[in-house]
């Protein structure tokens, strides 16, 4: 099995996961087709399906172009989102399963940043999405913040310290002066943001991360640390997540990466959701 990150819009990744033993392709969340068409042509490989980890615009955006040139695509994505992803044809839940070619995908279901928000799980790697990014995780949109607590913690959690994740947004650097902000003291976080600053400015992906980094880096995986808990005020470790997702919210990004991404910063004290827009047209995160 090879896995491509392939950059889309601002700062999405899509995956084109190969399997070898066949030639057959999947694509995690096609945020656009043409970059990922580039990807499929130059390996010579045949795409076979598209794997949608949440119904967000940014994650399907490229479905109705790929299926074009591709007809017949196998669309996977959590079964209630069967209305809003394009092209859809099979749903799956917690425990549910797919083949690609000789690769066998594991399914968990992680309702917070939207309620179908699904990760896909095959040979040691995990494709999560919104739900888990390195440093961070995905705004919680549609569940409740114990939804979304026991989505990263106890599911994804639930996973070996080995388990490579790929995710949906390069937003590790950002998401990494967060967590500092979030435990100063913390030697693991200042070390990776050092890391990840130079290979950010060497023009280098951050994806894969691995979940044994994230649970030393991770504030939203570390509600139980000493650090963490103080700075969510205490309480239940859910409490904590749902206060330091609160603060995650309101965390300013740097000007420049806000303006690379056409983005306005909300101004202090603007509602999270804005009422012009529906949330599937929100950033995912910063
Ligand atoms: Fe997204
Ligand atoms: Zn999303």
């Amino acid at each position: 099995m090879r896995t491509i990150p392939i950059p889309c819009l601002s700062d999405n990744y899509a995956y084109l996961i190969v399997d070898e033993e066949t030639g057959q392709a999947g694509i995690v969340d096609p945020s656009e087709a043409e970059p990922v068409e580039r990807v499929v042509q130059q390996e010579g490989v045949k795409l076979t399906a598209i794997l949608n980890t949440h119904h967000h615009w940014d994650h399907i955006g490229g479905n109705k172009g790929l299926l074009a040139k591709h007809p017949g695509l196998s669309v996977y994505g959590h079964t209630s989102d069967s209305g809003r992803i394009d092209g859809f044809t099979d749903g799956l839940d917690m425990g549910g399963g797919l083949t690609l070619g000789s690769l066998k995908f594991d399914v968990l279901h992680n309702p917070g940043h939207t309620m179908g928000a699904i990760t896909f799980v095959v040979n040691g790697c995990a494709f999560t999405g919104d739900t888990l990014f390195a440093a961070g995780c995905g705004r919680v949109f549609e569940g409740t913040m114990e939804m979304m607590y026991k989505s990263l913690n106890e599911v994804l959690g639930g996973l070996p310290d080995d388990t490579k994740l790929y995710f949906g947004h390069e937003y590790t650097e950002n998401n990494l002066r967060f967590a500092e902000h979030v435990e100063p003291d913390n030697a693991d976080v200042q070390q990776r943001l050092a890391e990840v600053r130079k290979v950010r400015a060497a023009g280098k992906f951050t994806t894969p991360s691995t979940l044994a980094k994230e649970r030393k880096t991770n504030p939203f995986l570390r509600c139980e640390a000493a650090g963490v808990k103080a700075k969510g005020g205490g309480g239940s470790p859910a409490q904590v997540f749902g206060a330091i997702r609160g603060m995650k919210d309101r965390f300013r990004g740097t000007p420049s990466r806000r303006l690379r991404c056409g983005v306005r910063a909300p101004s202090p004290g603007a509602p999270l959701l804005s009422s012009g827009s529906p949330p599937s047209r929100q950033r995912s995160d910063p």
